[in-house]
């Protein structure tokens, strides 16, 4: 009998033990209300995260998690997908984790198009550390965690994951919880790899992108507003068009560079095209049918294998 889901299913009996205030409790909800409105059930999804504060996520979602090693959550994460295709899988970490020591990883899982969601807690800071900045801060940039202004350049997160091959690209703000589950929903749903870069707030380290900032910034009005609500079409819509993907990937990376009054979020690119899986699974029909994880090897003889390695 199938078990009635609700949104507390998706909640673990765990020890919370981030800062008071801090936006990683928004994507969390987020995170939980898209997975029940998508009606997964929990022993169908896996959550991986690296190292930082956004690392615990596995622990508080009541689904399959791995705490996994600084930078190296994409690699896990692929690794799970590739040996059960029939997992949803979500892989979670901060911006610095995603796009410093992880950035190789980061590219290379937009390249191979694997069907599954990786979501970067953005706030700009090592929060765990104790405030360092992160790849996403701007030259120039002094939090009240630093002894002075940030000499690098900020990396532009949905320019790289366009540049890459992301084919479902998205901006989110942690503390507008039901739009974010929306766009987490959306990605989940996407086949193929789906990126969202989450703006979380860091009340602890990040006192200049804090909530007020974001939400009454410019004359007590937000700076955030939603793609959609201006027209913005992310779609490309005949995927066999060069044409139009390059004009699609133009206009997104043009609009990753506004910032400041206005910033904008919702989906930036979106393209349908062959999954890594499917890739696979052409040029090895038998994967088709059953996940690797499900495919019995107890009576297979892997002695001609093993010769052959010699
Ligand atoms: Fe959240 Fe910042 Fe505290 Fe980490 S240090 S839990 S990111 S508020």
């Amino acid at each position: 009998m199938a078990t009635r889901l609700e949104l507390k299913v998706y909640r673990a009996d765990t020890h919370n033990n981030w800062c008071p205030g801090c936006g990683d409790f928004g994507i969390l909800a987020a995170i939980q209300m898209a997975l029940f409105q998508l009606r997964i059930e929990p022993h169908r999804v896996a959550i991986f995260s690296g190292i930082g504060c956004s690392g615990k996520t596995p622990h508080y979602v009541n689904a399959y998690g791995f705490h996994t090693l600084h930078g190296r959550v994409l690699p896990v994460a692929t690794g799970a997908k590739i040996a059960n295709k029939d997992l949803t899988v979500i892989a979670v970490g901060g911006d610095g984790d995603g796009y410093g020591i992880g950035a190789g990883y980061f590219v290379n899982a937009g390249r191979r198009n694997l069907d599954f969601t990786y979501l970067v807690f953005n706030n700009g800071v090592y929060g765990l550390t104790k405030g360092q900045a992160s790849p996403t801060l701007a030259k120039g940039i002094k939090t009240k965690s630093l002894p002075e202004e940030t000499i690098l350049e900020g990396l532009n997160p949905i320019a790289l994951a366009v540049g890459a091959g992301y084919t479902f690209i998205a901006r989110g703000y942690a503390l507008d919880v039901r739009y974010l589950a929306n766009l987490i929903a959306q990605a989940i749903r996407h086949r193929g790899s789906a990126f969202i870069d989450i703006l979380q707030t860091c009340p602890t380290y990040n006192d200049l992108y804090t909530k007020d900032w974001y939400e009454e910034g410019v004359d007590g009005h937000s700076r955030l507003y939603k793609l959609e609500d201006e027209g913005y079409d992310p779609v490309v819509h005949d995927p066999t068009n060069a044409d139009e993907i390059v004009a699609k990937k133009i206009q997104a990376v043009a609009k990753s560079y506004e910032w400041g009054d206005r910033i904008p979020i919702g989906v930036y690119y979106q393209i349908e095209r062959p999954t890594y899986e499917e890739e696979l699974t052409t040029r090895r029909p038998s994967l088709r049918e059953k996940a690797l994880v499900d495919i019995d090897l107890t009576d297979r003889d892997v002695t001609p294998l093993l010769e052959a390695l010699r």
